[in-house]
């Protein structure tokens, strides 16, 4: 039995070789035994589940296949595919989980996130993201046609590229108060999350107690996942 943890892997036709690289780890890994845990920004974009492009049903059909096999499947939503919906979970047979989530992992208690809440400095991005989270917002974007809804999420890629090309690294990575504030909110010692692009095995001391923070890797040249053993061993798994 494993649970299996990857993010980031931004899946877009334009990066075959990486959507390749997944749907080889995911055929290895279809099987009762396991979990896959998609921890968000698994899609570079989503602009709604009836955007029907080959592509995207090439990754639905191997999704949807990996589950007939037996391989339990989680969703969390990142800050690129926000708009995965209801068609898409069903489809694939992902479920669906809260921007925040508690799993135990061998007896350890985890937190699971994508990670762009705790940045908590990159305060243009929390602004974005309360708006783009807006249910209504949402239903307002999604009633557009998609050719309108592709040109809107090409212009806020290019203003997301330009602005992360000039904000700070230390605005765009996570602000360790708020690590802890959610660690002791949630009650965890074990946090894993992506988002940053900076996959680390962060150890501290929360409340005078070993604390872990584990960072994913995106799925760059090649492909990484974290695999949680019920016997408490973990592994990193290069893709590859
Ligand atoms: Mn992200």
């Amino acid at each position: 039995m494993a649970d299996i943890f990857i993010s980031d892997l931004h899946l877009e036709e334009a990066r075959p070789g990486i959507a390749k690289l997944f749907l080889q780890f995911l055929a290895e890994h279809a099987s009762t035994e396991n979990s896959l845990y998609i921890l968000g920004d698994f899609f570079e974009s989503w602009i709604g589940d009836d955007d029907h492009t080959s592509f995207n049903q090439l990754i639905i059909n191997a999704l949807k296949n990996a589950a007939s096999q037996g391989l339990t499947l989680y969703f969390m939503h990142g800050n690129r595919d926000f708009l995965i919906g209801k068609k898409f979970l069903k489809q694939t047979k992902c479920q669906l989980l809260p921007d925040k989530y508690v799993v135990n992992l061998a007896g350890t208690l985890t937190l699971l996130l994508h990670g762009d809440t705790l940045c908590t400095e990159d305060l243009s991005y929390l602004k974005f993201r309360k708006k783009s989270r807006n249910w209504l917002l949402q239903k307002i974007f999604l009633l557009q046609s998609l050719k309108k809804r592709k040109l809107v999420a090409e212009r806020y890629r290019r203003a997301s590229k330009q602005y992360t090309s000039t904000a700070t690294d230390k605005i765009m990575d996570v602000t360790q108060k708020e690590v802890e504030r959610l660690m002791l909110k949630y009650e965890v010692q074990h946090m894993i999350h992506g988002h940053t692009h900076r996959p680390f095995v962060h150890q501290f001391k929360l409340n005078g107690i070993d604390a872990t923070r584990t960072v994913l890797a995106p799925w760059h040249e090649r492909g990484s996942a974290l695999i949680c053993h019920s016997n408490g061993h973990q592994e990193w798994v290069v893709v590859e």
